[in-house]
């Protein structure tokens, strides 16, 4: 049974500092223009703000001129105050307008407050003229819950990603280390600040030396900066972490602002608080920026697949390998897989990615969806196992409560009004903007314009002169190369010599296929509880599934087809009786790729040889600071470890490890970097000494 993966987490996982709460932006709104009730300030000049946002943001960092003449791939502006959108939307017009083909801007904002999707809806009504960009924006805009959300826009010509949080908690957990030797090191860049929020004597939460010092972090010497503020804290605090400042003529009625660039990183102080409160040695420390970006992927299912069309995004040529003929060949081939949620009152690192995953999902599956048999987001019900979870499902509607397009607790007769069929259970959660997929539809569809190549691979090599990886068939031919390889082959990935360290165990699964019947046809939603129900396709529903640890068998039982007709009656003892009695079902087995925290495997594979020599120390003094990074095996990287959450998870563990391939900022914060980093279990083993 599916939901079984999470009585087996271990309850001191990862801890994350990531509470779910949230507090959404408060607002007045005066002749159509919105005001903070919080904050006591305006989000935009009343004169004319989209006017303003061009004046300070643009032109004081000279986006048009930079534009024009960028010669990179990417550019990455960092705003602190997301608002109503209204930076995003004049800088999304002008790239739009500037950058050439293949260029992507990366636009991360971070916001403490961010506005209800009907707020900004509300507010863009006074720029008819960016409806265009509204629309899209308000479309993709991720449910009110903490933490970091990744959309691609506009045809992938700009990706956003809003961390809803404090400034400087979220901006640290852009940076890839948090040990004081290497709090420079390999951060993604910011080219330009736009540094908005409210105004310092207002907000004077924002404007510390700890901004300021976490900024000069994500800068290097070509990093500029604007801000409408001329406050003497702002501008003695960017000068004391590095950055040259000076008045430039203000927007209206305003005479000043501030521009300026980062020149001096000699002075830049560590200046996070969290440093105080212990770090970790870079162990997880990404490696460099790929040069060249080719790659071959090894496994065509959810993760793969993923991961080839995170990398074909950003304009990588992308081989995908298989031992099968087409794509889902093996976990992921099953008819119907369900975006099945588990939101905890816990935040753990478990509970923290997967509910940064669903939301990620939320921004992935509606485009998908739109094609042929993908499945359907026909909403998700989930049922209490037991009284613990019904005691748990009002604590987490009340926790998530800004964010109902994500999930909401119902009760008595709107069970039924929304599923379609009556159930004896009398209490839910609902996530309406969740459903089914068809795992194999999907994996095509992302896998679509990539070269695709059937081929069992049995080992893989390195070559230190050429940096090229090798794939080795079975009679031992080299059959593929390319600097980069991405192993996402399920529990085949421990099977390579490179990678045999991890921990991955593969557990055997049986889904049963049931013949729709008049009564069943009524189901509308996903049902999950101590099992699933999918709506029917095709005249049949899919329930599962089994879950059996040490079991190889890869034939179709009858018992498993009853195992999972009694889970189903677990699930709402109201559900078998829409199938009366039913002919023989049909069905699948597959099997799954767990870990022992039940989080994915995501990230560059270290050299567990290396490792284990250089941070030997832990083995007698876990608490030893070695201060070199982890080693890691050039151009090779790890997506697997999926369990039974796969279509949930690979899509964000995909994103994750392109973004870093290419030294992006991460769709992710530093401490679930780490939770999901494929040496985490080399480090944890030396630790005990177990190594
Ligand atoms: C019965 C069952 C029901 C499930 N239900 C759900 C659900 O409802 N929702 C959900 O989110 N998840 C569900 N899961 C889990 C989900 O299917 C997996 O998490 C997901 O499919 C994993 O995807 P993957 O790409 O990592 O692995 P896979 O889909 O297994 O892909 C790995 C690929 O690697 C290839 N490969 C391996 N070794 C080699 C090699 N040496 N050479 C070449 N190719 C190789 C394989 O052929 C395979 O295609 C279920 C799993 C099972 C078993």
């Amino acid at each position: 049974m599916v939901p079984a993966d999470y009585r087996r987490v271990r309850p001191l996982n990862h801890r994350t500092d990531n509470p779910a709460d949230i507090d959404s932006a408060r607002l007045d709104w005066r002749d159509g223009h919105p005001l903070s009730s919080v904050f006591g300030d305006v989000y935009y000049s009343r004169d004319d703000g989209l006017a303003e946002a061009c004046h300070v943001f643009l032109d004081g960092n000279r986006l048009a001129t930079r534009w024009r003449a960028l010669d990179r791939d990417t550019f990455t502006i960092v705003e602190t105050g997301f608002g109503t959108g209204l930076n995003f939307f004049a800088a999304a017009r002008l790239w739009l307008d500037t950058a050439k083909p293949g260029q992507q801007l990366h636009y991360v904002s971070v916001e403490k407050y961010p506005l209800s999707r009907s707020d900004l809806l509300r507010a863009h009504q006074a720029w008819p003229e960016l409806d265009f960009l509204s629309r899209q924006l308000v479309d993709a805009y991720p449910p009110l819950v903490p933490g970091f959300h990744r959309r691609w826009l506009f045809d992938d010509r700009i990706c956003l990603t809003l961390i809803f949080a404090d400034a400087i908690e979220g901006l640290a957990d852009l940076c890839t280390s948090d040990n004081p030797a290497f709090l420079h090191h390999r951060n993604p860049r910011a080219d330009a600040w736009f540094l908005d929020g409210f105004a310092p004597a207002k907000n004077p939460e924002l404007w510390t030396p700890e901004l300021f010092n976490t900024m000069a972090r994500l800068s290097d010497t070509s990093t500029t900066l604007a801000t409408f503020t001329v406050a003497r804290t702002v501008r003695d605090g960017l000068a004391g972490a590095g950055f040259t400042v000076s008045k430039a003529p203000g927007f209206g009625r305003k005479r000043d602002m501030l521009v300026g660039s980062f020149t001096n990183p000699a002075v830049s102080p560590p200046g996070h608080a969290r440093l105080t409160r212990g770090y970790e040695i870079p162990w997880h420390l990404p490696p460099e920026p790929a040069s060249e970006k080719r790659a071959v992927i090894i496994g065509a299912g959810i993760a793969g697949c993923s991961t080839a069309a995170a990398l074909h995004r950003r304009g990588w040529r992308v081989t995908l390998v298989d031992r099968h003929a087409t794509v889902a060949g093996e976990a992921s081939g099953n008819p119907q897989g369900i975006l099945y949620p588990r939101l905890s009152t816990q935040d753990l690192a478990l509970s923290v990615f997967g509910r940064q995953a669903l939301c990620h999902a939320l921004g992935v599956y509606p485009d998908l969806w739109r094609h042929e048999g993908a499945g359907a987001p026909c909403g998700v019900l989930v049922l209490p196992e037991n009284d613990r979870d019904l005691a748990q499902f009002s604590e987490i509607a009340e926790r998530y409560r800004a964010a109902p397009e994500l999930v909401r607790a119902i009760d008595g007769n709107s069970l039924a009004d929304t599923c379609g069929i009556a159930l004896k259970h009398t209490r839910g959660l609902f996530f309406p903007n969740l459903g089914w997929v068809s795992p194999a539809v999907i994996c095509a569809r992302l896998a679509t314009g990539i070269e695709y190549r059937q081929v069992n691979v049995a080992d893989i090599e390195y070559d230190q002169k050429t940096r090229i990886w090798s794939l080795i068939d079975p009679e031992g031919e080299p059959i593929a190369e390319a600097p980069t390889v991405v192993l996402a082959m399920g529990h085949g990935t421990g099977a390579l010599a490179q990678t045999s360290h991890l921990p991955l165990r593969r557990i055997r699964g049986q889904i049963t296929a049931i013949g729709a019947t008049e009564a069943s046809c009524g189901l509308r939603t996903v049902i999950c509880g101590a099992g699933y129900l999918a709506p029917a396709t095709g005249g049949f529903h899919t329930l599962g599934a089994t879950y059996d640890i040490n079991d190889d068998d890869e034939s179709v039982r009858t018992s498993d087809h009853q195992r999972n007709l009694d889970t189903l009656a677990d699930t709402d003892p109201a559900l078998p009786a829409l199938f009366g009695s039913h002919s023989e079902p049909d069905g699948r087995t597959a099997f799954r790729c767990t870990t022992p925290d039940y989080l994915p495997v995501a990230g560059p594979a270290p050299d567990a040889e290396a490792f284990d020599d250089l941070y030997g120390e832990l083995r007698q003094n876990a608490r030893t600071n070695v201060a070199r990074p982890g080693p890691t095996l050039p151009g090779l990287w790890v997506n697997c470890g999926h369990g039974s959450r796969g279509l949930t998870y690979a899509p964000l563990a995909s994103e994750l490890i392109a973004g870093q391939m290419n030294g992006e900022p991460c769709p992710l914060p530093l401490g679930l970097i780490r939770a999901l980093h494929p040496a985490r279990f080399l480090l944890r083993d030396l630790k005990r000494n177990r190594r």
